[in-house]
């Protein structure tokens, strides 16, 4: 039994007051939760700070993306041991706008999911095809290369350690969703993927959804077979939205 997950991205948002009425408000909002997991990806600077005001709490926290060198000379970047210095529990890597904006790779992706193991945190690693391939219907196509890339240099048996995400970059942000149905088929690929090559990877795998997931379509996302929880990126800078997103992860 597979537990869920919901993860919050804050992307480049936030400052100290604004995070700490944030985190407190989520922090009493999901208090009484104890089937679903929760996290939040915070900005760098701010680990420290999710750290004090989680400590303790049944949130955890985490990085958006770690380096895919362990440390050297990479002005303005961050290392996996940085991030799990602060107690971090998890890092997102390979986000389709880290791929967009900073050109990182499955190659560069897979060097960083390692690292992350390397220095205990748990990565989450995003596929998700764009709109011209989603409409050219390419989609498994696209995810098929996006894993088998990364399973190249990570390896079936460190896979165990990860958790996937799948997030058409055409609803990221877009306040499009696939449908609950369109992200199943799409989960269910991922998984028989994984399964080819080792059964029981892929049988307690997580595999989230991510991309405008929001209050009112949590319960039926999750509803599916092969949905494992979500990676929430707007809907996780409103309290109320995310403690409703969490609350829906939260049902047996
Ligand atoms: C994301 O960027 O990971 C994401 C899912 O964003 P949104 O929820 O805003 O679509």
């Amino acid at each position: 039994m597979r537990r869920k997950l919901v993860v919050a991205n804050w992307k480049m948002h936030g400052n100290l007051r604004w995070n700490r009425t944030l985190l407190e408000g989520i922090v009493s909002g999901v208090r009484d939760l104890y089937h679903v997991e929760i996290a939040i990806c915070v900005p760098h600077p701010y680990l420290f700070q999710a750290q004090q005001l989680l400590h303790g709490s049944n949130i955890a926290w985490g990085g958006q993306n770690v380096h895919p060198n362990e440390q050297g000379a990479f002005t303005g970047a961050v290392s996996a041991w940085m991030v799990a210095d602060f107690g971090c529990k998890y890092a997102i890597i390979g986000h389709s706008e880290r791929r967009g904006q900073f050109r990182e790779t499955n190659e560069t992706a897979a060097r960083s999911i390692k690292v992350a193991i390397k220095a205990g945190l748990i990565p989450i690693y995003c596929m998700g095809e764009t709109l011209e391939e989603y409409e050219a219907g390419v989609t498994e196509a696209v995810i098929a290369s996006q894993l088998n890339g990364m399973l190249d240099t990570v390896g079936i048996r460190l896979l165990s350690h990860v958790v996937l995400a799948y997030e058409p970059t055409w609803a990221i942000g877009s306040g499009r969703t696939a449908t609950p149905q369109q992200a199943q088929s799409v989960h269910a690929f991922i998984r028989g993927r994984v399964a080819h090559h080792d059964l029981k990877v892929a049988e307690g795998i997580r595999i989230l959804y991510g991309g405008s997931v929001k209050a009112s379509n949590a319960a039926q996302l999750f509803a599916m077979p092969d949905i494992d929880g979500g990676l929430i990126g707007s809907s996780s800078l409103d309290i109320d939205e995310f403690v409703a997103i969490c609350r829906a992860a939260n049902r047996k």
